[in-house]
């Protein structure tokens, strides 16, 4: 289960600080009486960006891993959350989804690029949407990365949103969120449906 790691170092800070090392979790999410035999177990390491680590932990009882995911990842997508927001603000800048790719993408063919791009289109639209129907004072904003940036008064809002959205993170989905990944062809409802289960390694 991911649970978010509240800091606000960018990703370099991240790695040269360890800060993985740094993550607390002071009771088992599930049991907060104890009695579960929770404890610290290590991390594990991400491809992207290189030298990443998330710090993990256990609890015997309910067989369940929690990772702490600092804001300035991706949840269920490697990178960072603000590489993923250039990549959504170049495409709502340019004047085709193909001429984006040129931009973004050089070292893969253009099928596999433009859906490489329209994944990740497609997860921050529901996210921005769900938001603007969650949140209050974001119910004047258009489901844009630029719309966000100038309600916000902020250069990149996703990271901005890992902090401003923390209470909804279970039901948005990723990279954003911790929640499922929403399905294009399925009802809307299927958005809130959560699952649980453990985190790939
Ligand atoms: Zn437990």
């Amino acid at each position: 289960m991911q649970l978010r790691y509240a800091t606000n170092l960018d990703v370099e800070q991240y790695i040269e600080s360890k800060a993985w090392s740094d993550a607390k979790l002071t009771h088992c999410p599930l049991h907060p009486k104890g009695g579960c035999k929770f404890a610290r177990h290590g991390t594990y390491s991400r491809k992207f960006p290189d030298g990443v680590k998330i710090a993990r932990w256990y609890c015997s009882k309910g067989h369940v891993t929690f990772s702490m995911l600092p804001d300035c990842l991706c949840s269920r997508l490697p990178g960072t959350l603000i590489e993923v927001e250039d990549v959504i603000n170049q495409m709502e800048n340019s004047s085709s989804q193909e001429a984006a790719v040129e931009n973004i993408r050089l070292d893969i063919g253009l099928p596999g690029a433009l859906r490489w791009m329209r994944r990740r289109l497609f997860l921050i639209r529901i996210t921005l949407m769900l938001l603007i129907d969650l949140v209050t004072s974001l119910g004047d904003c258009q489901p844009t990365v630029s719309s966000f940036r100038s309600v916000l008064g902020t250069e990149f809002v996703l990271p901005q949103l890992r902090m401003f959205a923390s209470p909804y993170l279970d039901i948005l989905p990723p990279p954003l969120g911790f929640g499922p990944r929403p399905e294009r062809k399925k009802s809307k409802k299927s958005y809130f449906q959560h699952k649980t289960g453990t985190d790939p390694p």
